[in-house]
């Protein structure tokens, strides 16, 4: 009789440590290991431009860790794996579950075609410290808080599990085609190659993951709960895009960060740093309780919030050229990295849905398509969160004001001046509010405003009032 084969489908796990899908199917004999890109399913939520250019680089990095044997395809995944199930007479089908509300479908239908054809299948968490539905409150209801759900919830429930080793043999069903085929997918620009600056900014592979998270546990963690706000320090991992695509998980990074709490004593630091992998997992289950995440706002009483429709100042956040300087900065490293410090992410949001008074999803779409990490769970519940109308939203009253975000967080001007190098001779004074530096202050650090850079595009002051006199004329909806 022919040996068992174990199909196991990679999808956000592009992994071969701490993957219990992978274990299990190493663990039975042959495994048939696969990636399907199925837009079809996925709709309008495909993938974005810089999301793609990741997951090439993240194949290519897995098929070598398989011996070249990952098979890869592109469609519909249900007729795809139907097919390969029959082809290689596969008897059972094993993945790490996804929380995507078009994956969670299209999996439970997979799930019901393959129980029909008596083909075993079992899913794993492979993605997050706790399944969304294991952390309720005393009401057995889904928390709305950050605080409670995080401390009183995950804190108190069972820790996250120690990661899993890499399985000891991973025999494959032979595909010598696999890198070939990764091109094949046309995950990278066709015609220009702006992708190639914004790579030279990371290590897509899994080494690479590990070696982010070492270096942050050398350096960054020490000053993480100060560091963490300023966008020109090194305090924070950059770990996002690698957790987004499971290069590394988060059990990984939980349990090396505890580690290293007691024995360099660094308890405090790594208290908030877990707690930051917490709101991931609060935006997880935000979207497993409200699948219409993406599109409908949380708080109903913002549908007639009267947004504005102005592409002309679209375009100019999307581009970095609202001539407010930390915007700028914060638009323009997206642009160049695939990647925006969290701290630049509020004030860029906020400038964007307070000030410009854009809808918070123009601006999640633009993220959606630059940001190498960009995530359906954290991407709109954060937008939601920028906007006010989430759950746990900051209250809509607090509006950043930019100029003072900048002064606080970027007092120097290091970050300003590192993205938008017109600006760089201006004295720290003026750096993040140029419109107000005397002209001859201008001329000497080489600046015309509005022509060498752009004039601000809008009054902070009375855009402010604007939006909270549109706030308080909204009214709660009737249910
Ligand atoms: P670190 O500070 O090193 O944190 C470690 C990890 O914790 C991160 O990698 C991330 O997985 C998680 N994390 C940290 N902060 C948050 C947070 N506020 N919410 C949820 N998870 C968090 N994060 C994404 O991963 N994808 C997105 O598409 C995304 N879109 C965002 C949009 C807006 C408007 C805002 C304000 C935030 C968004 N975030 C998103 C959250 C956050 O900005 C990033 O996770 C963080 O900047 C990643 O950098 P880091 O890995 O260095 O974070």
């Amino acid at each position: 009789m022919s040996e068992e084969i174990t199909l196991v489908w990679f999808r956000q796990d592009l992994r071969v440590t701490d993957n219990p899908a992978l274990r299990e199917a190493s663990s039975r004999g042959k495994i048939l290991p696969i990636y399907i890109l199925d837009d079809d399913n996925a709709g309008e939520e495909r993938m974005g431009a810089a999301s793609r250019v990741w997951l090439h680089f993240s194949l290519k990095d897995l098929t070598r860790s398989l011996n070249n044997n990952l098979q890869v395809f592109n469609g519909n995944a249900e007729k795809i794996i139907l097919k390969l199930v029959k082809k290689h007479h596969v008897s059972k089908v094993v993945w790490n579950r996804c929380y995507e509300p078009w994956r969670i479908k299209r999996d439970k239908k997979i799930k019901s075609k393959l129980e029909e054809l008596s083909i075993e299948v079992e899913s794993f968490n492979g993605s997050l410290l706790w399944e969304p539905w294991t952390i309720k409150n005393k009401q057995d209801k889904p928390y709305k808080v950050f605080t409670p759900f995080y401390r009183k919830g995950c804190l108190k429930a069972p820790s996250p599990r120690k990661p899993l080793r890499k399985p000891s043999s991973m025999r494959c069903v032979s595909e010598d085609n696999s890198l070939k085929s990764i091109d094949g997918l046309s995950l990278l620009p066709q015609s220009l190659d702006w992708h190639k600056g914004m790579c030279e900014h990371w290590e897509i592979s899994q080494q690479g993951a590990k070696s982010y998270l070492d270096d942050f546990l050398d350096d960054g963690i020490n000053d993480y709960k100060e560091g963490r706000n300023f966008p020109a320090k090194n305090n924070v991992s950059r770990l996002s895009p690698y957790l987004h695509f499971g290069l590394i998980s988060p059990h990984q990074v939980w349990h090396a960060a505890q580690s290293q709490s007691v024995a360099h004593k660094v308890e405090k630091q790594v208290d908030i740093f877990c707690s930051e992998l917490g709101w991931r997992e609060f935006s997880y289950q935000l979207l497993f309780y409200n699948p219409e995440l993406s599109k409908k706002n949380l708080q109903t009483k913002f549908n007639q919030f009267p947004w504005s429709k102005s592409k002309k100042n679209l375009h100019a956040w999307q581009k970095g050229l609202t001539g407010c300087p930390i915007v700028d900065a914060g638009m323009r490293e997206l642009w160049q990295t695939g990647y925006m410090h969290n701290r630049v992410r509020m004030i860029v949001g906020s400038f964007l849905v307070k000030n410009l008074m854009l809808h918070w999803r123009d601006g999640a779409a633009w993220f959606w398509d630059c940001l190498f990490d960009a995530d359906m769970a954290n991407n709109n519940a954060s937008w939601q969160w920028v906007a006010g109308c989430g759950a746990d939203a900051a209250p809509y009253f607090r509006i950043f004001n930019p100029v003072t975000q900048g002064e606080k967080f970027d007092e120097a001007g290091e970050y300003v001046r590192r993205y938008v190098p017109e600006l760089k001779s201006l004295p720290n004074k003026y750096i993040h509010k140029p419109w107000d530096a005397p002209k001859e202050v201008l001329s000497e650090s080489n600046i015309k405003l509005g022509k060498d850079y752009p004039n601000i595009i809008v009054d902070l002051k009375e855009s402010r009032q604007d939006a909270l006199n549109a706030f308080s004329s909204l009214k709660e909806e009737s249910k």
